[in-house]
């Protein structure tokens, strides 16, 4: 079964792509709807929501974000996982990184880290991979789409879009 009863989310990945089709339209009104909202109200609302949410998913048995996306990866980044993978800057640059227009990403879906959905370098992990979902930064409103496109990847983000609009009496 899809929903977790004891904490009211919705977990299950294969029921969450469903919804994000049959809510696909929904989500362009509520896009649009936000925009009209006070921007520093809305970061306010998601943070604490986001906190709320996220303390009760575990990353561990899910690992989707680290199968579906790419993580943007600095130099230093690299810097560090050559350290850890004992290996040379270069040899990283050619085993696991791609550069794509200009902006470096590791190459591989899933990541080559990514090993029974838990992340092997996780303490020395990109920069990018630890903010995701990013859903504590300020300017939520501002970035609808990036949201938008991680709601169909993220129970994290999706629980949280879904609460917001509960919230906010979007029916
Ligand atoms: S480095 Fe770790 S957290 Fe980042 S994408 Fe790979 S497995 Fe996921
Ligand atoms: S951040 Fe989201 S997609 Fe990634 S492992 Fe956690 S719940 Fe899954």
């Amino acid at each position: 079964m899809s929903i977790n009863k004891n904490i009211g989310l919705e977990l299950d990945l294969e029921k969450i792509e469903e919804l994000v089709k049959l809510r696909e339209d929904k989500n362009i009104e509520f896009r649009a709807f936000l925009k009209g909202q006070d921007p520093d109200k809305i970061d306010e609302t998601v943070q604490r929501i986001n906190i709320e949410i996220s303390s009760q998913i575990d990353c561990t048995t899910c690992g989707n974000c680290c199968m579906k996306l790419k993580p943007f990866i600095t130099e230093q980044d690299i810097k560090i996982l050559s350290q850890r993978l004992n290996l040379s800057q270069q040899q990283v640059m050619d085993d696991y990184i791609e550069i794509d227009e200009g902006d470096q990403y590791f190459k591989n879906l899933p990541c080559s880290f990514l090993k029974e959905k838990k992340c092997t370098v996780y303490n020395d992990r990109p920069e990018d991979c630890r903010s995701f979902p990013h859903m504590h930064k300020r300017n939520f409103i501002s970035r609808l789409w990036g949201v938008i496109e991680n709601y169909s990847i993220c129970p994290i983000v999706f629980n949280v879009f879904e609460r917001l609009k509960t919230e906010l009496n979007y029916i």
